[in-house]
């Protein structure tokens, strides 16, 4: 078209797209699901606008979301009256901004990565290029004028102001021009809004019966028929297909946390978990917890802890504020980012809460200010706490578990652990009213725990009569570690002690002090005591030269002094940090941020 403005995608853009042009992935029907939940977005979005403003859902169905078929133009279109985007949101919604998931995701799919995930990364919309070569996306903005946006995904695209098509009144509609003539009616179960579905029928109609035509009746049945009396009297008819068009509903609206927890199976629950996190890997969620809170504050909730840690997890730990759940108000969706509902440290759990003690007509700010949060998320964070203790314990210790049956829970905990084990640490960091809930949940391997995964509450039934102090010590890796001189005399004397080996562990020591009553003990600090040895103190006078020769050979700033210790059986000697001071790890970890 003469009037159409030309843009280049961005470069990384540009590269997402060839990549999902050239891809051979068979799965090739998630471009639907992509679409079906833009469209439910952007239903949510104008919805909660005119919470605030009635005016601005004008006349008509407002919740509507249709898919239409035209098999001889192979022309695949998806119409919402959501939102809608201005000119300059298509500018740059649809090509010119690269969202951070954008070279994340090429670098994950140059690697062999899952294309299915391509929802998670927020580049969802360019999976239309799986099907379709040429694609047009017509929008209308309540604060603009209809234009077309359209690409060949060559490179470019090119916006016009619509002055052909049909005004769509408000909202988006997607037209794919596909290569073949794909259609699934399928992922469009617990979307929020109805999905019609512009589908062919068969059905019977009846015509008169044509004297002339061949039929099928043997001669025995015509004679039946001719006996019949009342027959002869109606007009003869017969019954023939016939294919018609209609709008057929897909998705049952039907909210799963609503009903009773009982009534829901696994399997709904793993489907509602797909659909919330835009995870459609087959993987099931390793968790999660459906409950009814009542009294002063009224909800409904349902957890989730996903399969998997999303890639930035911990990379943008500090920088996002936001939670993973869907704040409802009475049935209303309100907000996927609504901050505090749950604190970081539990920012990977997915789910939804849905609060009848909350206004529906008010800012998202002023929500954000109501007293009931504070009841909300305290509640939340218990129960999360719980669903995961009770992952924990449903985990039989391979150790312990001597029944040889094959339990399909088994597992599951240290799965959690690899992929959240480091969020329960932050936890225990920052959550100080539910660090001992949290320091339960924590798990690490330590001299004794033979190459698996053991608790403190599992360290403290293993420990020796009359030790009382919880021993760690902490360094890269356990390999390390275990060659460690610190170790000599305690592996000889039969105690265990703890390897912490994550950077965030020396962090976690200075919070976590006490855990049953038992103090931790940092193995390569003062203050190790191995119970009393009663030659100590004729050993210290014997040696009182040979230390205050050492001591005064060491320049007097490098170390506070020299002592005789029973905390070696092999080595001679040993470097030992001061009770206050950075362990030599943590030396380690903070020169390695500094530089
Ligand atoms: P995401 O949905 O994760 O943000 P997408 O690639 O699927 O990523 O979509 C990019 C953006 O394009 C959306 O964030 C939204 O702003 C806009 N968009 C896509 N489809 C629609 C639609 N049907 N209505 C309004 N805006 C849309
Ligand atoms: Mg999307």
């Amino acid at each position: 078209r003469g009037d159409a403005e030309k843009f280049e995608f961005q470069a990384e853009v540009s590269r997402l797209m060839d990549i999902i042009i050239n891809s051979l992935y068979s799965n090739k029907d998630i471009f639907l699901r992509e679409l079906i939940s833009n469209a439910s977005d952007a239903l949510d979005k104008i919805r909660f606008l005119s919470l605030t403003d009635k005016e601005i859902l004008g006349e008509g169905d407002n919740t509507k979301l249709e898919i239409q078929l035209d098999k001889e133009k192979k022309i695949l279109s998806i119409r919402d009256r959501g939102i809608g985007m201005t000119k300059e949101d298509l500018i740059k919604n649809l090509g010119t901004i690269a969202k951070s998931g954008t070279s994340a995701f090429v670098e994950k799919m140059q690697s062999g990565g899952d294309l299915n995930l391509i929802g998670q990364f927020g580049v969802g919309f360019y999976s239309v290029y799986l099907v379709a070569d040429y694609v047009e996306v017509v929008s209308k903005h309540n604060d603009d004028k209809q234009y077309v946006w359209e690409s060949k995904a060559d490179g470019s695209f090119a916006i016009s102001e619509d002055t052909w098509n049909e005004p769509l009144g408000r909202g988006t509609e997607i037209r794919l021009h596909v290569r073949e003539e794909e259609l699934v009616k399928r992922y469009s179960e617990f979307i929020n809004f109805p999905i019609h579905l512009w589908a062919s029928k068969e059905i019977d109609v009846e015509v008169p019966a044509d004297e002339t035509a061949e039929t099928e009746t043997s001669e025995d049945e015509e004679k039946e028929e001719t006996d019949d009396e009342d027959s002869e009297k109606k007009p003869k008819t017969k019954t023939v297909k016939e294919t018609t068009y209609d709008w057929e509903l897909l998705n049952d609206v039907k909210a799963i946390w609503l009903r009773s927890p009982k009534e829901v199976t696994d399997e709904e629950y793993a489907k509602f978990y797909h659909s919330l996190a835009k995870d459609f890997s087959e993987e099931k969620p390793l968790s999660w917890s459906h409950f009814n809170a009542e009294g002063d504050v009224e909800f409904r909730a349902v957890l989730f802890v996903p399969p998997k840690a999303p890639h930035d997890l911990y990379e943008s730990y500090y920088n996002t504020q936001k939670s993973n759940l869907k704040l409802y108000v009475r049935r209303v969706f309100i907000s996927d980012e609504f901050d505090d509902l749950l604190p970081k440290y539990l920012s990977f759990l997915r789910g939804l809460v849905d609060s009848d003690s909350l206004p529906l007509n008010v800012s998202r700010e002023m929500l954000q200010q109501h007293s009931s949060l504070k009841t909300i998320k305290k509640k939340l964070i218990r129960k999360a706490l719980d669903m995961i203790r009770r992952l924990a314990d449903e985990d039989p210790d391979e150790s312990t578990d001597k029944t040889g049956i094959l339990n399909e829970k088994k597992g599951q905990y240290t799965k959690f652990w690899n992929e959240f084990g480091k969020s329960i640490k932050l936890g225990i960091i920052e959550d100080a009213t539910n660090r001992h809930r949290l320091a339960k949940l924590l798990r690490f391997e330590s001299t004794k725990s033979d190459g698996k995964l053991t608790s403190l509450d599992q360290y403290i039934s293993r420990m020796k009569s009359g030790q009382k102090d919880i021993f760690y010590i902490t360094g890269t890796s356990k390999e390390q570690l275990e060659k460690s001189p610190f170790l000599e005399k305690l592996n000889k004397k039969n105690y265990e002690v703890i390897f912490f080996t994550d950077p965030v562990d020396e962090y976690l020591m200075q919070y976590l002090m006490d855990y049953e009553d038992k103090k931790f003990q940092n193995v390569s600090k003062e203050g190790l005591s191995l119970g009393k040895d009663s030659k100590s103190k004729d050993l210290k006078e014997s040696f009182k030269d040979l230390t205050k020769w050492w001591k005064d050979a060491l320049a007097a700033d490098n170390v506070d002094s020299v002592k005789i210790s029973n905390r070696l059986s092999g080595s001679p000697c040993v470097v030992v940090t001061g009770k206050y001071g950075w362990s030599a790890n943590m030396e380690r970890i903070m020169q390695s941020q500094t530089l």
